[in-house]
Parts: structure tokens; C-alpha cells; sequence
């Protein structure tokens, strides 16, 4: 175990902010996590788990415990009855991920293509885009219980998994997932009904063929929703889309008769929160310093320069207020939001 001490977290995180860790350390053996959990047992730190960085707010104050880098890495590939199953380090790139499956025709992970971060982060918030998650992938996850010491698989009903959520965002926020396992086809059918990838086949006057040509489409879709993170700092879509039952979608729907909603399941309607805000809050463009809204889609809180985390949780607060005046709706942030020394 190699500790370093007070590292700048901010180039560790696609939002580009957050202050120095107490303590940082890249573990890329999984037995090296045992020591790290009895270091910081021993000097009554805690932990905080990084993969990517794309999908937390760190405070600007930084982490006065033990920041762990998760750099395991290890991609396998294993043939069942059931089809071809891979078993991936928690370190490795997911994108890189989906794009090795598609260039080996495997079906399953294309529509999930171009999304930032680590493999091990995906089951966290159970990551989601153009009608899949990655849930219906996950055969089970690997994880390393700090706490204990011990080392379990979890099976995918055991991960509760559910919109952006997961066991590990609840009870189970403790463990570190090292690697997990992805259950893959090799003959599959394009999962392209989502709405954004029905309209670009048909554009193309063309049906998808391989995995390949979902990626492309994907990837080409979210070229135009999100920010180039070369340039601009962000996480991605800081809210999730709000659930709610069918009476408060007829109430709302009556009052703004061209909301964009979706089924989701259960008698539940999800509602496009980008739609709300551009359309019922007039948000378009409102700014706290250097963070402000995405030109390219509500969602998606930037750091345009010099952002803080104070800035972005002023911004995130304001859009949450007023979608609650102006419809009732409560909205909860996607992004994880760290606290000094808890997790
Ligand atoms: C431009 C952009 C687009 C995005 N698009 C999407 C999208 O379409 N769909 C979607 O669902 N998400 C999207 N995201 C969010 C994000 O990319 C995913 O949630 C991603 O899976 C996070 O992985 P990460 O490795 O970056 O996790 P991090 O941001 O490093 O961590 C996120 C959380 O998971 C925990 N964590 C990370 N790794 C581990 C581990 N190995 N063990 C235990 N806990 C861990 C962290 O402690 C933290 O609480 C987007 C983000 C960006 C910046």
C-alpha cells in the first residue's frame, strides 16, 4: 500500500472540484484493500471509494479520511449455457468495456455505450441510458467489506437494484465492489425502442445490425446531450427524473399539456425533469458563479470555470425549490454528495 498525503481530488473527478484527501492511495490488487482498511481502522479514518470520479460532488473543504483510487483491473471472458460471461476488475474503463463486447459481437451493453467511468461504479447507481440498465447485465458483484475484512459475491437479486439505486447507495455503502460479472449474447436483438434511437434509425433509413451499430447511434445521440468533459466539468445528469403516481401525472399533464413523461412500471409515470425546468421553471442559462445549466440539456449541471462544490449545491438547491413551488414535485440529486469524512 503506497499512502499519499493531502493530493488535490478535483483532476480525479469529471466536475473538475473538490479539495486535498487526508490520505490517497491506488489499490490494483484486490488484497491490498485489507490493508488499507485496517490502516484506517487503526487511525479511526473513514473511507471514500473512487472510481472515475464521473459521478460525485466533492466538498471543496476536500476528505479528511483515506481516499481509495480503485485501479483493479482484469477482464475475462468465460462460456456458459446461459452465454458468454465476463468478469471485469472494478478498475477498468466502462466505455473501453462496452466497446471491446460490441468489436467481439456481444449483445447487451451497447445501448449503455459512452458513459464515464469505472466498471465498479456502474452497479452503485445501476446506471442506466436509452432503455437499458445495467442491472439486467449483472450476474453478481464482487465486493470487500472494510469493516469485516471479508470477501463476498453478491448475487444480482441481492443488489436490490432499483432507478439509480442500489443496496451499496443504503445498507450496503460500506462495501468496496472489486469486480463484477456481466451475463453477454451472441446472438441478441437491438433493444432500440427508446425514443432518441427509433428516431435515429429511421433517419438513417437502416436497422441495426451488430452491437457496433447501437454504439454508434449512442454514441452519436449523446455527442449532442452532453458536454465535451475536455473542456467542461461535470457529472453527467445531477437529477434523477422524479416518479410519480398516476394522479399527480393527470393533474400536472392537465395544467402543462405538452410534459414529455414515461411509463415506469407499477402505475408510476416518470417525469422528463429537463422538460420541467426548461419549460415550467424558465431555468435556461441561470448560474451560481461558474456553475451553471448545460445549453444542451437541463439535466446537467456544469462547471464552467472555476466552480466550487458550494456554487454547484446553490445551483442544484435553486432548481430544486422552484420545480417544487411551480409543480410539487420533490427532485433528488443522481450525483453523489459527499460530506467531509462520511461517505
Ligand atoms: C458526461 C456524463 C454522462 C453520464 N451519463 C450517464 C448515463 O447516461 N447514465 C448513468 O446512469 N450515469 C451517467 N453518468 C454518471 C456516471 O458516469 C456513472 O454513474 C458511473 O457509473 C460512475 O462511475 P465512477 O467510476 O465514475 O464512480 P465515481 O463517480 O467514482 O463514484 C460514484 C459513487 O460510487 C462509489 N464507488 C465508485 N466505485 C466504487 C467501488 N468500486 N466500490 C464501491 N463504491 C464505489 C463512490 O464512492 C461514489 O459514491 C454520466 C456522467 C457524466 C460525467
Amino acid at each position: 500500500m503506497k499512502l499519499e498525503e493531502n493530493i488535490s481530488l478535483a483532476s480525479f473527478t469529471t466536475f473538475k472540484i473538490g479539495g486535498k484527501a487526508r490520505y490517497f492511495t491506488r489499490v490494483r490488487e484486490v488484497a491490498e484493500l485489507e490493508e488499507v482498511a485496517l490502516f484506517a481502522q487503526k487511525e479511526k479514518l473513514p473511507l471514500l471509494v473512487l472510481g472515475g470520479g464521473s459521478n460525485v460532488l466533492l466538498p471543496d473543504e476536500g476528505f479528511s479520511g483515506v481516499v481509495v483510487k480503485m485501479d483493479v483491473l482484469g477482464i475475462e471472458f468465460n462460456e456458459t449455457k446461459k452465454g458468454t460471461e465476463i468478469v471485469v476488475g472494478a478498475g477498468e474503463s466502462w466505455d473501453e468495456l462496452v466497446a471491446l463486447a460490441a468489436q467481439k459481437e456481444l449483445w447487451g451493453l451497447e445501448n449503455l455505450s459512452g458513459i464515464p467511468g469505472t466498471v465498479g461504479g456502474t452497479p452503485i447507481q445501476n446506471i442506466g441510458a436509452y432503455g437499458v440498465e445495467v442491472a439486467e447485465l449483472i450476474v453478481w458483484v464482487e465486493v470487500f467489506d472494510p469493516k469485516t475484512g471479508s470477501m463476498y459475491r453478491m448475487k444480482k437479486n441481492t443488489c436490490k437494484f432499483g432507478y439509480r439505486d442500489s443496496v451499496f447507495k443504503h445498507k450496503a455503502k460500506h462495501l468496496v465492489v472489486t469486480r463484477a460479472c456481466f451475463l453477454l449474447a451472441k446472438k441478441g436483438l437491438p433493444a432500440i425502442e427508446y425514443r432518441d434511437l427509433r428516431e435515429y434509425f429511421a433517419k438513417q433509413r437502416s436497422a441495426p445490425q451488430t452491437p457496433s451499430d447501437v454504439r454508434a447511434a449512442v454514441l452519436s445521440i449523446r455527442s449532442k446531450k452532453f458536454p465535451d468533459l475536455t473542456k467542461v466539468g461535470t457529472a453527467g445528469s445531477f437529477f434523477k427524473n422524479p416518479i410519480v403516481s398516476k394522479g399527480i401525472h393527470a393533474r400536472l399533464k392537465k395544467r402543462y399539456p405538452d410534459l414529455v413523461s414515461f411509463p415506469a412500471g407499477f402505475g408510476k409515470m416518470k417525469l422528463s425533469l429537463a422538460w420541467i425546468i426548461d419549460h415550467v421553471c424558465d431555468l435556461k442559462g441561470i448560474r451560481v458563479g461558474d456553475a451553471g445549466v448545460s445549453g444542451q440539456q437541463a439535466l446537467v449541471l456544469c462547471n464552467f470555470g472555476n466552480a466550487t462544490a458550494v456554487d454547484v449545491r446553490a445551483l442544484a438547491e435553486k432548481i430544486i425549490s422552484s420545480v417544487k413551488e411551480k409543480t410539487g414535485v420533490v427532485v433528488e440529486p443522481e450525483v453523489r454528495l459527499i460530506e467531509n469524512s462520511t461517505q
